[in-house]
């Protein structure tokens, strides 16, 4: 029987987003705010177009930005000159083993999918164990969840390098100082975390990517 998803595939738009990407392709994709999945709004074999449509979603959006890359050998790059491969890309289209997207959205499950400042998701559990004076401990120990990739333990993010294991004290010392310039004297902010999410403010959850935020209240 068909089901409304399966009907979903007679757009022409739904179609595309599934198609593999092809060598040479232009891709506009979401860089803020970080997703699990690469959000792709635009797929183009011409440069200009794609370079026009990623400026128009950047005009159009105005807490989210966007990106123009080409898939070229399996990857995404960033875009160089006249639209030739340039740097590797940071934001890659990650594929997450679906073991672990279910034990994300399960509610018993203790861990969830993370998704690193450069765009790579990782899976955080919560691993028990008894400390010397056998007192239960709880920490969260980052593993690697992407279909070819799975379940490594990691402390250091493989795609950009930087450490995904905070030190408990350190934790501690960051959440009592850390403000980001825009939030300094902001009666709306909020700073606190919750599951090592730091949730900056109700207007802006991840904070404001700039000095000044358009909604600051003194
Ligand atoms: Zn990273």
């Amino acid at each position: 029987m068909d089901t409304p998803e399966d009907f979903q595939f007679l757009t022409a738009s739904v179609v595309q987003q599934h198609n593999p990407y092809q060598e040479g392709e232009y891709l506009v994709i979401k860089t803020y705010p970080r997703e699990k999945r690469l959000c792709c709004v635009h797929r183009s074999f011409d440069y200009s177009i794609a370079r026009n449509k990623r400026d128009l979603e950047n005009l159009a959006h105005d807490y989210s930005s966007f990106g123009l890359r080409v898939f070229h050998q399996g990857k995404l790059y960033q875009v160089i000159n006249s639209g030739e491969p340039g740097i590797i890309s940071k934001q890659q289209d990650w594929k997450i083993h679906p073991d672990y997207e279910d034990a994300h959205y399960d509610q018993n499950a203790e861990g969830e999918i993370i998704v690193c400042d450069c765009s790579y998701p990782y899976f955080s559990a919560l691993v028990s164990y008894s400390s010397l004076c056998n007192e239960p401990i709880a920490e969260s120990q980052p593993l690697t969840c992407l279909v070819d990739d799975e379940g490594r333990e990691i402390d250091n993010c493989p795609n950009c390098g930087g450490r995904l294991i905070i030190d408990y004290e350190d934790e501690e010392d960051w959440e009592e100082d850390y403000i980001p310039t825009a939030c300094e004297g902001c009666s709306n902010y909020h700073g606190q975390f919750y599951n090592r999410n730091l949730l900056v403010c109700a207007i802006h959850p991840h904070g404001f990517d700039s000095k000044s935020c358009p909604d600051f209240t003194s």
